[in-house]
């Protein structure tokens, strides 16, 4: 099938141009984007010139982050340019060699650069302070210079930052040891499909089989997978521990009370928003028990598994809508944005910001980016299906979060940090879903919506909070000097599957052993941000369709502030205050009504 389906795909050119996106906005031709990068080669040196001295005056200081921003943003765009090329096909040799000779600049713009940030952590605070206040130029850096000072204390004396640079790729082992163990030697046994021919098990496919209605599939892809990551389970313990340990390690030389206030000090985010997001979770576990019950109902099973929670349980509608009713359907979703916001839409429906349709060689998935000082770019692999109109809106909300952003903030500041960067994607989504719940009577249609919203609080506001509270428990445990064994992990493991899916599911042995399998343990406290991200996105978007007082201004001025706060002052400002319950509460009570929706249907 897979074979027949490559051998159908259209080739790049062979796709109307209409629903390409029109990369000329960024670039004239190749040939513009080659001379950029050769001249800003030839000028990289010109930084070099403020090694050793970039703090000697304020006048310096300016020139110098002034001309950094300069050259990072051709670095940025001679670099989307090229690697956007390059997924319009893949196999194209002429934008791999340009993609690479981007990477290979922007490796030598960061070398070059690199002295800035160690030279103005040396300079005294009065120093620094003094510069901001007689240089009328140099606040435009203020919230950066004044975020540096804030790192200061944690920064150590030369001799050791020297020694602790040093440790830096010792530090990196156990995740290029994951990551070579995960990506390059583990394979899975073969399973059988229903007509009992083999397919093989790879990790890209696993969601794929785990939504399988056969439920023999699902079960024995669920065993298959499992099975490699149990006979490694020794190993894959001590690649975590030592993960762990080296995060307890940096925090503690770095005088942080723990690991997880240091992994949250980059953000400026404090514990309490960590701890409040799992307390608040918890409270609502009842409704996640419930959830799994309903499921067991749906699907008319006697005992529900853990490789039961993917199947979709009303059947995928099979409605389907084309790209141009796409188009329609989510304008009329983001109608309660104003009409503001709309222009913009109709911006990147009309002016080919959109590459729409899969083609041979093709980069697989959805994304939105682009570079600063032109708008941004949207990639899609569209299907005429409802998720499809899903990844639309999801995706016009970040590209619509970039222009504003853009528009509004100087270099420096228009990138938002990942805290933020997935509230606007999620409020476009829920409006949307608001709008299709709203607006659609068929019942199983209804049903289909409701889960599929459910779906996503599962997995993007439990699951990641379960994440959450096992790293929180690892690190603890490694700060008391307690030793993270197979064992250990898959008991703590066990107790939270436990915990957040309750007495109506069957917990299997297998999923003990799921620690063992997530990249993302070994970038830690990171997934709470995907749990805060859509708690805030969804306490957002219902005050927008509540019209409460200055909501859609509050969240405009949210979309028009980049990275130019730390991202709770950023929240905060768009109306949601992550510091306190309320939003996470909010998203939860949606989840609560939603459920009591789905359970009616039954
Ligand atoms: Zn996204």
């Amino acid at each position: 099938m897979e074979k027949n389906k490559l051998n159908t795909l259209p080739k790049r050119n062979e796709i109307n141009p209409q629903y390409t996106w029109n990369l000329e906005d960024l670039y004239p031709s190749d040939e513009a984007c080659k001379k950029d990068m050769e001249n800003l080669k030839a000028s990289l040196n010109s930084l070099l010139e403020y090694q050793d001295k970039l703090t000697s005056s304020s006048d310096n200081l300016f020139s110098c982050l002034s001309l950094y921003d300069k050259f990072s943003e051709i670095v940025e765009k001679v670099y989307v340019y090229s690697h956007m090329k390059l997924h319009q096909d893949t196999s194209n040799s002429l934008y791999q060699a340009l993609s690479d000779k981007a990477k290979a600049l922007s490796i030598d713009f960061s070398s070059a650069s690199s002295f800035i940030i160690p030279e103005i952590l040396k300079a005294s605070d009065e120093t620094l302070k003094s510069y901001l206040n007689e240089n009328k130029d140099l606040k435009l850096y203020s919230h950066l210079i004044n975020d540096l000072l804030r790192q200061k204390e944690h920064i150590l004396s030369k001799e050791e930052e020297l020694l602790l640079a040093k440790t830096s790729e010792i530090g990196n082992i156990p995740q290029t040891v994951f990551s070579m163990l995960n990506d390059a030697d583990i394979s899975f046994p073969s399973i059988k499909d229903e007509n009992d021919e083999e397919i093989e098990v790879t990790k890209g496919r696993y969601i794929q089989l785990m939504e399988s209605s056969n439920r023999n599939i699902r079960k024995a892809a669920f065993k298959s997978l499992y099975s490699s990551y149990i006979k490694q389970k020794n190993t894959l313990a001590a690649i975590y521990n030592g993960s762990v340990k080296k995060d307890v390690f940096y925090s503690s030389v770095r005088n942080f009370s723990s690991a997880l206030e240091s992994a949250l000090f980059k953000d400026n985010i404090s514990v309490e928003v960590y701890d409040n997001l799992i307390n608040t979770v918890h409270e609502y576990l009842p409704y996640m028990h419930k959830y799994v019950s309903l499921r067991k109902k749906f699907l008319e099973l006697d005992e529900l598994h853990m490789y039961d929670l993917y199947v979709p349980i009303i059947k995928d509608m099979d409605i389907k809508i084309s790209y141009e009713e796409a188009k329609e359907i989510v304008k009329k979703g983001l109608k309660p944005l104003g009409e503001e916001y709309i222009k913009v839409v109709d911006k990147a429906f009309n002016n080919r910001w959109i590459d729409v349709y899969e083609n041979k060689g093709k980069r697989s998935g959805a994304y939105s980016w682009g570079a600063y000082g032109t708008h941004p770019y949207i990639l899609l692999n569209y299907q005429d299906n409802i998720n499809n109109v899903f990844t639309l809106a999801h995706e016009i909300g970040h590209a619509i979060h970039s222009y504003y952003s853009d528009e509004n903030q100087p270099y420096v500041y228009a990138q938002y940090p990942i805290f933020l960067a997935e509230v606007a994607s999620t409020i476009n989504e829920s409006l949307l879903m608001h709008y299709l719940l709203e607006t659609t009577k068929d019942n199983k249609k209804r049903a289909y919506l409701i889960n599929h919203f459910i779906e996503q609080f599962r997995g993007t506001l439990f699951r990641q909070t379960m994440f959450a509270e096992f790293e929180k428990i690892t690190h603890e445990m490694v700060e008391k000097g307690e030793a993270l064994t197979s064992e250990s992990l898959c008991s703590i493991y066990r107790d939270l599957n436990i915990k957040y899916y309750g007495p109506d599911i069957v917990v299997d042995l297998e999923i003990d052993y799921e620690w063992a399998r997530i990249p993302h343990f070994y970038n830690a406290f990171y997934v709470y941000k995907y749990a805060t991200g859509y708690s805030a996105a969804i306490a957002l978007s219902n005050k927008i369709l509540n019209n409460e007082k200055d909501a859609l201004n509050n969240y405009m001025t949210f979309l028009k502030s980049g990275g130019s706060d730390y991202p709770i002052n950023i929240l905060k400002k768009a109306g949601v205050d992550m510091t306190n319950p309320q939003p996470i509460q909010k998203a939860l009570k949606l989840f609560k009504n939603l459920l009591e929706e789905l359970e009616k249907m039954q």
